[in-house]
């Protein structure tokens, strides 16, 4: 696909072109395996020397294609789909990263990101400093070591819903000789590309908008192919010097803009297999052929309900980026100028238990472990996503104790309001 058709056109096109009486739609490669014609042939596969398929567990086409679009639209050199997003944020940085090695995340992040960083990854040996990404750019800089590896943040943050002065974290980034990796999961390709603004590589959760219809879980890692690994060649050893599990090739000499994904492949998804089953791929990729219709419209109806509860008196303060007056609405104009992203949150007056109550009185949006989906869905994640948090970990996660999670979906936005009219009536 040509990179200059615009998002619009990737989204339903890109990643799949059929060659002559080719099927028109994506077909699932429902296959754990691939035929050869000469043991020679597949030798080569496993060593890497030609590309190609041979076990589901490393590569399958279905998912090859999926993540070739998103990459199109991510405007990136290559991408990787994986299980779930939680796998792909532990590749994203475990690519780089290992035992005795550091990075650098923003606090305000996924709850269950935060518990994969703070918790599982320093059982790996492999640390992690949170920082405010808010802090002016010296002090974000002070959580640098000479053995940190990355830096990370989410462009939209969930559920905190800060907006990430991304030219800002790449240049930290960058000065410190690391890459910027962002989770775009909230904003999509559609609303913001983090590239554009020097993020090297993007994550996402395509179980969110990009899938959007609460069917199928799954992550997607992207690069952009700018960070200059071999500039940096001693911190990032695993792409500069010999793979042994491949005979000592080099990923960065034998795969260029290649490397960061190919090695992700080769070796993570070898050895530790979070792949994308092709069925759930191939929902993910209908999915992504209306996601620049669905999120225009995430963002309108969430635009009117944030507008609805910051006028109502029972609400005791809302946010969302696209509200003048919202701590983040520069940086969501600089950033995001068609719009953020579907979700707001919100506290009532009458803090957390009314906030609970308010819930259990919706009809139409509902209490579900899930947010980004074409359907209303609330959640309450002082009391579920992030339960495990203490409540200095919560205010870091920019969760209040009152916070209302509320995914607007794509419904008639008139009836999503009368829905939480009655709710507050009640
Ligand atoms: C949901 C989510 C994740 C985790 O993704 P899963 O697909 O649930 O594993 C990561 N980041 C963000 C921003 C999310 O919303």
């Amino acid at each position: 696909m040509e990179p200059k058709f615009k998002p619009a056109t990737l989204c339903v096109q890109a990643g799949w072109t059929p060659k002559k009486g080719e099927p028109r739609v994506l077909p699932i490669y429902q296959s754990t395996t691939f035929k050869y014609e000469t043991s020679e042939q597949m030798a080569r596969l496993f060593d890497l020397e030609d590309s190609g398929y041979f076990y589901t567990r490393l590569q399958n086409p279905t998912n090859d294609a999926v993540a070739a679009k998103i990459a199109a639209l991510e405007g990136g050199v290559a991408g990787m789909l994986t299980s779930s997003g939680q796998a792909a944020s532990f590749y994203s940085i475990f690519n780089i990263c290992s035992a005795g090695d550091h990075f650098v995340s923003a606090s305000t992040i996924y709850g269950g990101t935060f518990n994969l960083f703070g918790v599982t990854m320093q059982k790996l040996g492999i640390e992690v400093t949170f920082v405010d990404q808010d802090a002016p750019a010296e002090e974000i800089a002070r959580a640098f070591r000479p053995n940190t590896k990355a830096l990370f943040a989410e462009t939209i943050s969930n559920p905190g819903l800060s907006i990430l002065d991304i030219e800002k974290m790449a240049g930290i980034a960058h000065e410190h000789g690391v890459p910027l990796i962002v989770d775009n999961t909230f904003a999509t390709p559609i609303n913001c590309r983090p590239f554009e603004w020097g993020a090297d590589i993007v994550i996402h959760s395509t179980t969110k908008y990009m899938d959007g219809h609460a069917t199928s879980v799954g992550g997607v890692i992207v690069d952009s192919g700018n960070f200059d690994w071999d500039a940096h060649a001693d911190k990032f050893p695993g792409l500069t010097t010999p793979d042994e599990s491949y005979h000592g090739l080099t990923y960065t000499k034998s795969f260029g803009k290649g490397a960061y994904i190919t090695k992700a492949t080769a070796q993570l998804m070898r050895d530790l297999g979070s792949i994308q089953s092709p069925q759930n791929a191939f929902l993910l990729n209908l999915g992504l052929e209306t996601l620049h219709l669905r999120v225009p419209r995430h963002c309108e109806n969430a635009q009117k309900v944030a507008e609805y509860l910051a006028a109502s008196d029972e609400v005791a303060w809302v946010n969302y980026c696209g509200l003048p007056g919202n701590k983040y609405y520069e940086l969501g104009r600089k950033y995001l100028p068609n719009g953020s992203c579907g979700v707001v949150t919100f506290g009532l007056k009458g803090g957390r238990d009314r906030s609970i109550r308010f819930m259990d009185n919706l009809r139409l949006a509902a209490i579900v472990t899930h947010v980004a989906d074409a359907r209303t869905s609330v959640l309450h994640p002082a009391s579920h996503t992030h339960r495990q948090l203490s409540d200095e970990q919560l205010v870091a996660a920019g969760v209040a104790p009152d916070l209302i999670r509320f995914s607007v979906g794509i419904e008639d936005a008139g009836d999503i309001i009368a829905d939480i009219e009655q709710a507050l009536a009640r």
